[in-house]
């Protein structure tokens, strides 16, 4: 058995943490939810596909008040979606199963406030030493280019909200480029949604393509609604 005394020395205090968690897990949450776990072990439905950032912050099923087993969740650096022509790679692979076998019919692209990647991306400079990373974020190239041409003047705090928007957009359409997806997209089978989750309010503003911005949702009389005029600034 693995305790504090068989892992010491500097590094291994988070991977304790961890242990701890492992243990609490195995002897804890698993025996008081042994039917729900039973059902998992048959197959996993999940309700959609969650593309998000690896950014340490974000937990999916927590922002949605989901269980294992409900959301298929592709993560990397930036929520990138390579376009199909660019590169196919882990995540056509995932979301090509999702869509094909699994039988999935929403797919949510969610960015978020104070992101790296895009902060990255904004600043190459600062990517001289991840070669890598530089790399990768030319999947998102088309989201540095549009700020260039449409949001100049703006402050660098401004710069950073905007591209994060516009960056759920340009992967959207990367998305679509997919065939799994292009067929259903045809077929009017499958829906594509923009999310950006502000970390500072808890708020996850949702992409209207009929007002082209990010609103925040609010429970009305009639269900939940998006709010017009309290969107994320995008304003040139
Ligand atoms: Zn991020």
């Amino acid at each position: 058995m693995l305790t504090s005394d068989t892992i010491t020395g500097k590094g291994y205090d988070s991977v304790l943490k961890l242990m701890h968690g492992l243990h609490h897990f195995e002897k804890e949450v698993h025996p008081i939810n042994q039917d729900f776990f039973a059902r998992l072990v048959k197959k996993q439905s999940p309700d959609a596909i969650f593309i998000t950032c690896s950014d340490a912050r974000i937990d999916p099923n927590l922002l949605t008040g989901t269980a294992p087993g409900e959301l298929f969740i592709i993560r990397n650096a930036g929520n990138i979606v390579p376009a199909y022509q660019e590169h196919v790679g882990g995540e056509a692979a995932s979301i090509e199963y999702a869509v094909s076998v699994l039988g999935v019919k929403d797919i949510i692209i969610c960015g978020h406030s104070q992101c790296g990647a895009i902060r990255g991306l904004l600043n190459p400079d600062s990517l001289a030493d991840m070669p890598s990373v530089s790399q990768w974020l030319k999947h998102a190239e088309r989201t540095k280019r549009i700020l260039s041409e449409n949001y100049k003047d703006q402050d660098a705090d401004c710069v950073h909200n905007i591209a994060v928007q516009e960056n759920v957009l340009v992967q959207m359409e990367n998305l679509r480029t997919l065939p799994c997806i292009s067929r259903q997209l045809w077929k009017r089978e499958i829906e594509i949604h923009g999310w950006v989750y502000e970390i500072e309010s808890g708020r996850v503003y949702i992409y209207d393509p009929v007002d082209e911005e990010f609103l925040p949702i609010t429970l009305g009389s009639n269900g939940y609604e998006l709010v017009s005029g309290d969107g994320l600034p995008t304003t040139v």
